[in-house]
């Protein structure tokens, strides 16, 4: 049974303009839903889309030392023994034996404690905490009602192959990460890549989490933008460094986020994974608090070691003008887009009272992410001011995503486009007929100007790309 989850109010806000205004709708919801999981709308999926474009062209286009990939979700199993998954993947799990809610330990001590209150520990000292709080479940309230913590493995299993005896049982990938590291050696030997350098992808990773929770920020399903930056044993510092400043400027200065929304945290010894020898997350302060949003991690050469061992084969890198043979150290910056989604609209996300005391609901979305570019509105629906609105739409089009709208008062459609963020709106009426110039109205500052339609293109082009 799941926890009930009581939403903080702010986090409410964004819940509510997300299903009001076509971003994000609860998964199943004719036949009653599916707990935790989310379809994304309309102006949810430009958005996304925006996101994972804009990651791409920082993590990709724009840098000549890194390559893309889209590898599979299923995997061959002996990966996810190699990578340590099927041992260490676990998160600690206790069940209220009254209502028999299931409880990730560790989050609940940490609720019950403070942040940090279950940093290090191990089962059996996780079980005398709980034991010693006599803490009430968070479901229904009984005291004294918890079993023994243990581990329960977060990958979720399937089964490959048609027939009953040929099936076999494999994961969903919980991470994009190992399908890169399989794909190291296919990489050097086609692409000649020199170290050091990075392979990046975007793709769906899977996890049975225990309380999946806080909408979107903790699902089961959910997208990662993942890269592994592959370089020199010794030089591994020096990139995390480099990788840690990269992601955070990537936040501010592309996505737009503000940078009073943001921190890093660094995470102690005994918080490490085993493999990792340094890790960095940057957190963003969501509407029920600080969270994980980018965990940027020093992995060692531990993944590309334990596929040699346990696939036999080479993937050592042959530095032909050092002479020299390594198995590379591995700097990964792994971002989950589902919570860089949720970052983006809570940030944008904003409630003013205008000077005729009208409140107006604004998502101040970066032009370069916004689902909407540009509104585009005839005054009215006649007199050829329509056709003159859609040849206008269709040459903004090749800009980005533009919306049409010729229903009701033209102060409506400006609201319509500040709840879903669109930069700009561009009305169409009787003197664009003669002087061929619009209406061009600026979402934060709602200030109009005049502008020729010939150089509405390049105007937008300027801002939106
Ligand atoms: P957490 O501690 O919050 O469970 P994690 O440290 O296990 O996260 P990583 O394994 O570092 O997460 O995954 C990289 C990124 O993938 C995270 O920073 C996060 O943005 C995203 N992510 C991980 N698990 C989930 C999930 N269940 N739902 C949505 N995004 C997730």
């Amino acid at each position: 049974m799941e926890k009930k989850e009581t939403l903080d109010s702010s986090l409410k806000d964004i819940v509510s303009i997300c299903k009001r205004r076509g971003f994000v709708y609860p998964g199943s919801e004719i036949y009653g839903g599916l707990s935790n999981t989310f379809d994304y709308g309309p102006y949810g999926a430009e958005l996304l889309h925006n996101l994972k474009r804009l990651w791409w062209k920082h993590f990709v286009h724009l840098r000549e030392d890194v390559v893309g990939l889209d590898s599979s979700i299923l995997l061959n199993p002996k990966v996810w023994e190699a990578s340590g998954h099927v041992s260490n993947f676990n998160d600690p799990l206790i069940d209220c034996r009254n209502c028999k809610a299931r409880i990730r330990a560790d989050k609940f001590l940490e609720d019950q404690k403070g942040e940090g209150a279950a940093t290090g520990l191990s089962l059996q000292e996780m079980n005398r905490v709980i034991q010693e709080g006599n803490f009430p479940c968070p479901t229904c309230g009984n005291r004294g009602t918890f079993t023994e913590a243990r581990d329960f493995n977060l990958m979720f299993k399937t089964s490959h192959g048609a027939s009953a005896e040929d099936a076999q049982d494999i994961y969903l990938r919980p991470e994009t990460a190992q399908g890169i590291f399989i794909n190291f050696k296919n990489v050097v030997s086609t692409t000649r890549r020199k170290i050091p350098f990075g392979i990046a992808q975007i793709g769906k990773s899977f996890r049975n989490e225990i309380m999946a929770r806080q909408f979107v920020f903790r699902t089961r399903e959910f997208e990662q933008m993942e890269m592994e930056y592959f370089c020199e044993p010794g030089t591994q510092k020096e990139w995390f460094a480099h990788w840690v400043e990269y992601c955070l400027r990537f936040l501010t200065e592309q996505v737009g986020l503000k940078k009073e929304n943001l921190k890093i945290r660094e995470h102690e010894k005994e918080e490490l994974s085993f493999y990792s020898e340094a890790t960095s997350d940057i957190e963003y302060k969501y509407g029920f608090g600080w969270g994980e949003l980018w965990g940027i991690a020093s992995r060692t050469n531990y993944d590309l070691s334990q596929h040699e061992k346990f696939s036999g084969e080479d993937l050592k890198y042959q530095d032909q003008a050092a002479n020299k043979k390594y198995v590379p150290y591995v700097v990964e910056p792994a971002l989950g887009l589902n919570r860089l989604f949720l970052a983006t609209v809570t940030d944008a996300y904003a409630e003013e009272t205008l000077a005729d005391g009208e409140v107006r609901t604004v998502l101040r979305f970066s032009p370069k992410i916004a689902p909407v570019k540009v509104g585009v509105f005839p005054l009215m629906k006649k007199d050829g001011l329509p056709e003159l609105s859609r040849s206008i739409f269709g040459e903004l089009s090749a800009l980005g995503n533009m919306e049409y709208d010729d229903g009701g008062a033209i102060g409506k459609r400006y609201r319509r486009q500040d709840e879903i963020g669109t930069p700009y709106c561009v009305t169409v009426d009787y003197e664009s007929l003669s002087d061929k110039t619009v209406t061009v109205r600026e979402r934060d500052s709602m200030s109009q100007e005049r502008l020729p339609i010939a150089g509405l293109k390049s105007f937008f082009a300027d801002k939106i790309l």
